[in-house]
């Protein structure tokens, strides 16, 4: 562990060492050039390649994630991010060129992406190899110093990441601090030139206004509630496995981007209801508890938190499959509800675990007030044939991402931004998005002593002005005076 010290006094000060280390590795440009960034990415690469049992251990010690969702999910998602990264840097780091206006003739202008500088990445435990080093590689990529704040909650793959940064990655500019929120108070009371955190609503408020004293701009990469919308015009099947493994089998609903709720009509509910108990049954045999294909729930703090929700009057009478708990195992078994009350807890927060709550509306088009009048989503899901639904769906839900017909899945394309609207963060990453999370894109513009046009200087005359306006308006003729030192006299 990177020790802070004990005490608040000694953290502060082995912070403040800490960042002081990186800002003058940043300041002496150590981290700014392709090839450091390049040679890091590498040894990010290496140490995934060279470790990735200890990964995967640490994964299992943390949440018991079974080995398959932990390469699938974890370990190949980075290495990927990592590969597109170094195949595609070289020509990210290039000044873009952009076109020039007839107000700057002749000119030449271009966007350059420069470093922000010493970045801090918080990250959660639920995917907590690749919700760290996801953001640090972007961070890297874009030419920063960097410190990762793994999660407490998540504490061997935290002590993982302190004990292998320092064999792989260069000490002088990337760092780990471990730590829970009183280690954090004391990071964020450090300038930073970006934070980036990944967690709940309510420490992104925190993380924002401790941002605010030094106008340190944020990525808040949030969750909230994301709706399933299931038509009865799809193909049943495909969907149940879909859902099914999209819920349980994304770290047993301890996803961001995990359905929290479906939403389909009141005519099609026993069906869709039977659907998903016979792939749960199928997947995880007919006593999930003795599953391996599945992950346990993180700790004792949300195996109560979630037993509160379905333990709730009015809502505990809702279960129409699983609902089965070992607290000694912290495992909650995959758990369809019908129809809890709205104003339910269940319906309430985020559930982010192993139930399943499923609503029920006259018409499937109902579901869209529904989602609608709740907190702005991470993710938004929707199964059916219907082309015109799935447009209207597009159009009208105001959502982090869409994914029609599947779920997750949204994350696998790199080409798409990945962060949420509202209650659901700010900010975006993945892909060329996570080099330009890290970036300031600055405007340059460049012209030579040519081209000089008497009309823009004083004294004002109405001649200079009516000139300046059909230059303004687009004029050649105009701008042929204007070059031409026309008026010559005024
Ligand atoms: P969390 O907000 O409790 O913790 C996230 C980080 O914040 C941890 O590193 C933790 O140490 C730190 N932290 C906790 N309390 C703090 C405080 N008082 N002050 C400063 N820092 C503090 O979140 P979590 O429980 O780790 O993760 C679950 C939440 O994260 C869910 O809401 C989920 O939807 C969201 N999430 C979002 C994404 C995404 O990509 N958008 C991904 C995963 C999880």
């Amino acid at each position: 562990m990177e020790a802070v010290g004990k005490g608040v006094d000694s953290a502060s000060e082995r912070v403040e060492e800490i960042v002081g280390e990186l800002r003058r590795s940043f300041t002496e440009r150590r981290t700014v050039g392709y090839e450091w960034r390049v040679a890091q990415l590498k040894a990010i690469l290496r140490m995934i390649e060279e470790r990735e049992a200890d990964f995967m251990a640490a994964l299992y010690s943390d949440l018991s994630k079974p080995q398959m969702e932990a390469f699938l999910h974890e370990i190949s998602l980075v290495r990927a991010a990592c590969e597109l990264l170094l195949k595609e840097l070289k020509h990210w780091m290039k000044p873009q060129k952009v076109p020039t206006k007839i107000t700057t003739f002749p000119s030449s202008a271009c966007i350059v992406s420069e470093p922000l500088g010493v970045v801090l990445v918080i990250s959660p435990w639920n995917y907590p190899f690749l919700l760290s080093l996801e953001p640090v590689i972007g961070a890297i990529a874009a030419g920063n110093a960097v410190v990762l704040k793994p999660s407490e909650v998540a504490p061997a793959m935290s002590a993982l990441f302190a004990k292998v940064f320092p064999e792989y990655l260069d000490n002088s500019s990337i760092r780990v601090v471990e730590g829970g929120a009183s280690e954090t108070t004391v990071l964020l009371e450090q300038k930073w030139d970006k934070i980036f955190f990944t967690g709940n609503p309510k420490i992104g408020r925190i993380i924002m206004t401790a941002a605010a004293k030094n106008l340190t701009p944020v990525v808040l990469e949030l969750g909230g509630k994301a709706p399933v919308v299931v038509d009865s015009n799809c193909d049943l099947k495909v969907a149940a496995k879909r859902i099914v493994v999209g819920k349980w089998g994304c770290n047993n609903g301890q996803a961001c981007v995990s359905p929290d709720y479906i939403i389909t009509t009141k005519s099609f509910a026993l069906q869709l209801v039977n659907a998903l108990k016979n792939t749960l049954e199928a997947f995880y045999g007919k006593d999930p508890l003795e599953s391996k294909d599945l992950s346990r729930i993180v700790n004792s703090n949300h195996f109560e938190r979630l037993t509160r929700l379905l333990d709730e009057v009015e809502v505990s009478d809702k279960v129409v499959h699983g609902g089965q708990r070992n607290k000694e195992l912290l495992f909650i078994a995959p758990t369809l509800l019908l129809d809890p009350p709205l104003d339910s807890l269940i319906m309430q927060e985020e559930i982010f675990g192993p139930l399943l709550p499923i609503l029920t509306v006259d018409k499937v088009e109902d579901s869209f007030d529904i989602i609608n009048t709740g907190t702005k989503p991470l993710a938004a899901y929707l199964f059916t044939k219907n082309k015109k639904l799935q447009k209207k769906f597009v159009m009208t839900t105001s959502t982090g991402a869409i994914l029609i017909n599947d779920i997750a899945l949204q994350i696998a394309n790199p080409n798409l931004p990945f962060g949420g609207v509202g209650e659901s963060g700010m900010g975006s990453y993945h892909g060329k998005f996570s080099f330009d999370a890290f970036s300031h894109k600055k405007g340059v513009l460049v012209r030579g002593f040519g081209g000089e046009a008497r009309a823009r200087y004083p004294p004002y005359t109405p001649m200079k002005q009516k000139l300046l306006r059909n230059l303004l308006n687009g004029s050649i003729v105009a701008l042929i005076l204007a070059l031409m030192g026309w008026p010559w006299r005024e």
